[in-house]
This record gives structure tokens, C-alpha cells and sequence, in this order.
């Protein structure tokens, strides 16, 4: 899943205003942000297997550190402290801890089984949506869209910025969207890592577009 996470990013604005769209962004996506660490570091494994599942040509051979539940459980957690720490604000740090946590429930759809419950553990679950291009499309598409619609609803723009930047972004992640499903299988392993490692920059287009938007 990718454009889902965005679209559980801009939603939960509707429910807390106070943290930046760039937060709820990181806080959403914060596994996939870490995953490609991993891969390049050649502490997980992925494999190019075209066909595995209809939509997607990934292996996900071994990912306990980012995608396990126990871990994922452990890396809300974390997230939640940190920005306790720094911010002092209870709900919105639990906010954020249940985001990091949304990532793996909206993976469990549409994965095929390949997600860990514990590091080690041989349990792998996943519904498998991936199988159905439509199928994926259609649930990843309505979540997008919901969260959009929601952040648009719960801010204004100051500026043109603040129109443009958000614009901008949604179009440019159905571009990328439209791209991985029509595209070919990506060359290697250490090259999904590198790709991966751009999203960080949608993180910063977050906080630019809420720096330009204000809740309502
Ligand atoms: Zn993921």
C-alpha cells in the first residue's frame, strides 16, 4: 500500500489539528521511511518476483524489523515517547502512535502473507487484496481521497502556497501511484532501497503544504 498511508496521514488532521500534516505523515508512512534503510543496509530482505500477487511484484522475503507487528507495536511506542517528550501533548502523541500502528492494519489488507506477528516467528498473515488490481485500487483510491477531502475540510490556505503545495502533492502521488502499476518491475533490490529513500521528501512537502494551511 502507499497512497493509503498518505490518505490515513491526512485524515487523522480532521481529528487533531495541532500536529503538522509532515508529522502525520511521518508518523503513517514510518515503517516504509525506515524500510529502505534496512534494504540498503542489507538488513532486510525483498525479492522481484513478478506475478507473486496481480498488483505487485514484490517478495517481501524478510522484513521483522520494520513490518513485524511486535515491531511495529515497539516503533509506536517510540514514536509516541519522542514526541511526548518534545511536544507535551497526550492526545496528539497517542494520535501518532495509533498511526504508525494504522500502517500494518492497512498492510494486513492488502499484502499477501508475508507480514510477521514477531521477528523470528514463522506466523506471516496478510488478506491478500494485491491479488485484485480492482480490488486494490478501489480500497487504497477511497482512502486516499477520504483523507484528502478530510485535511482539505479541517484547514485554509494563507496563500497561494498553501493551495498549490497541497495540489500539487495529491497529484504528484497519484502520478507515482499510476506509474508503479503501469511501470515495470523495478530493476533490483538496493534500487527499490534508493527509491524508497525519496519518499522522505513527501515528508517535507507535508510540513510545507501545513505551514502554508491553517485548521480551522
Ligand atoms: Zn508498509
Amino acid at each position: 500500500m502507499f497512497i493509503g498511508h498518505f490518505g490515513a496521514g491526512f485524515g487523522a488532521k480532521k481529528i487533531d489539528p495541532k500536529p503538522s500534516l509532515g508529522t502525520l505523515f511521518l508518523a503513517a508512512q514510518f515503517i516504509d521511511l525506515l524500510w529502505p534503510f534496512f534494504i540498503i543496509l542489507g538488513i532486510e530482505k525483498v525479492e522481484i518476483v513478478p506475478g507473486i500477487s496481480a498488483f505487485n511484484p514484490l517478495d517481501f522475503t524478510y522484513y521483522p524489523f520494520s513490518h513485524s507487528l511486535f515491531a511495529v507495536i515497539v516503533w509506536a511506542v517510540a514514536f509516541f515517547v519522542v514526541y511526548f517528550v518534545i511536544k507535551k501533548n497526550f492526545k496528539s502523541a497517542m494520535l501518532l502512535g495509533l498511526l504508525v500502528i494504522s500502517h500494518w492494519v492497512l498492510d494486513l489488507i492488502v499484502h499477501i502473507p508475508d507480514l510477521p506477528i514477531f521477528p523470528g516467528g514463522s506466523v506471516k498473515v496478510g488478506f491478500g487484496l494485491w491479488n485484485s488490481i480492482a480490488g486494490t485500487i478501489i480500497v487504497e483510491g477511497l482512502i486516499f481521497i477520504g483523507g484528502v477531502y478530510l485535511y482539505f475540510k479541517s484547514t485554509n490556505a494563507e496563500n497561494k502556497k498553501g493551495t498549490f503545495a497541497l495540489w500539487g502533492l495529491v497529484i504528484f502521488l497519484i502520478l507515482i501511484y499510476v506509474m508503479n502499476i503501469i511501470g515495470p518491475p523495478p530493476d533490483s533490490a538496493q534500487a527499490i532501497g534508493y527509491v524508497g529513500l525519496s519518499q522522505w521528501l513527501i515528508i517535507a512537502w507535508g510540513y510545507w503544504i501545513d505551514r502554508n494551511r491553517k485548521a480551522v
